[in-house]
């Protein structure tokens, strides 16, 4: 018997090897998803000036006290401030300002009074509410100082931060680079997408173009190499260009199997094995391994629901670190179970495809149907794993458990 590393183990050793790279400057259209790599600061007060939240009449407080329906205060309109206006007017006594949202305060008024309280007639505005003073006012640096912090280092630019990023004039902003993944899927019986069958035990390849998408929505860079035979001499020629990317995945051919070579074969390339064989299920064979100075090698098992686990749970954290992300982990929640759940064989911690969904305020989860490792419905149809812990065999419905979602929600 093959002895299983707990997954904790395996997970602490992978991230002891992931090391951030150096960062990069990029554009701001391309900085989407990257993780900043510096704090971005404001270049002045926001707002820069008080300026008005709406369209309507900037006045003095103390000329509008006391307004009414019934007694409006009437005073003189002067001029008008619109937005980016390039002429300025003084509020004095008895007088008001035309003004619309964004423009400048005029000097002297304090307060705007929303055109729907108002009526403007013969070059004169009748106020009909008594409003606070400072009212409908924008004050400078009300939401933002000169020089302050908005957005910090370590967040990952979302459309939002690319907002904030523009508003503070920034067309270029420093990230961490992302690791460059070589992908490689192999098996005698692999065929590539579109390749024409020309005998009948093939089948197409599903995962090098699962883990580049995979590796892709972590943030890496990927790179497909594409299918490998099972025969040594070209397996060990793919397996030399490791040393072109940060990271290199295989998958197919790290088990048991008379072809497979792949455990061996690293080994000739300066992969240095750290694990082999996790105490998952699915993903049991999985293989890691560094090489040079900082390449993390995964030898990730065939079976293409295992191939996605394994990605899941040991490639993309590391990833993540390696991006200089802040969260490094898929979110974990707890959802009630819908149906029992049952397993004989306890001694591995089981991640079963599990859909959830959002019921009257509570999470609830199922497991789907088919969860066997070769079946790819089950992720298809599925958008979270339920974590099963080592030695527990049966849940009962109603009982609370984790599942990890699979969509990155940051
Ligand atoms: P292996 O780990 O090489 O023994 O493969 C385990 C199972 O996964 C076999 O049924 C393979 O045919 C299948 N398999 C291996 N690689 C792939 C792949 N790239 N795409 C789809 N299925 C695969
Ligand atoms: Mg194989």
């Amino acid at each position: 018997m093959k002895e299983l590393m707990p997954l904790e183990e395996a997970l602490r050793i992978v991230l002891e090897h992931a090391k951030p790279l150096g960062t990069e400057l990029v554009f701001l259209e391309n900085a989407l998803g990257r993780i900043l790599a510096e704090d971005v600061k404001s270049d002045t007060d926001k707002p820069l000036f008080d300026n008005s939240a709406m369209d309507g009449y900037a006045v003095r407080s103390e000329d509008i006290k006391g307004a009414s329906e019934e007694s409006p205060k009437v005073l003189k309109v002067i001029g008008e401030h619109t937005a980016g206006t390039k002429e300025t007017f003084k509020v004095e006594k008895g007088t008001a300002v035309k003004i619309y949202t964004g423009a400048p305060m005029p000097e002297g008024a304090d307060t705007v009074v929303p055109v729907e309280l108002t009526e403007e007639k013969n070059g004169e505005v009748y106020v009909k509410k008594e409003l606070k003073e400072g009212a409908n006012v924008r004050k400078k640096g009300e939401d933002v100082k000169e020089g302050e912090v908005v957005v910090k280092k370590g967040t990952q630019i979302r459309p939002y931060e690319v907002g904030m990023i523009a508003f503070v004039n920034r067309p270029i902003v420093r990230v961490y680079r992302r690791p460059k993944v070589g992908i490689v899927s192999t098996g005698d019986e692999l065929l590539e997408l579109g390749e024409p069958q020309t005998r009948p035990f093939q089948i197409r390849s599903s995962n090098h173009h699962m883990l580049f998408s995979l590796a892709k929505s972590a943030g890496a860079e990927p790179h497909l190499i594409g299918i490998v035979l099972d025969d040594p001499e070209t397996l060990l020629r793919t397996l030399k260009n490791c040393h072109q990317y940060d990271i290199f995945i295989t998958t197919g051919g790290v088990s048991m199997g008379e072809k497979d070579y792949v455990q061996y074969l690293i080994k000739e390339v300066g992969v240095e094995v750290k694990f082999h064989w996790v105490r998952i299920k699915p993903a049991k064979p999985v293989l890691f391994g560094t090489y040079g100075e900082r390449g993390l090698f995964f030898g990730l098992p065939g079976n293409p629901v295992s191939c996605a686990v394994a990605f899941d749970l040991l490639v993309y954290p590391a990833i993540r670190k390696i991006m200089g992300a802040r969260e490094i982990f898929k979110r974990k929640v707890k959802a009630e179970l819908v149906k029992d759940f049952r397993r004989r064989d306890t001694k591995r911690r089981e991640f079963a495809r599990v859909r959830v969904w959002e019921e009257n305020g509570s999470l609830l989860c199922e497991p789907h149907p088919k969860q066997q490792s070769h079946m790819l419905t089950s992720l298809v149809e599925s958008n979270a794993y339920m974590i099963v812990p080592e030695g527990v065999g049966e849940i009962k419905r109603g009982e609370s458990v984790d599942v990890v979602l699979f969509s990155d929600p940051f």
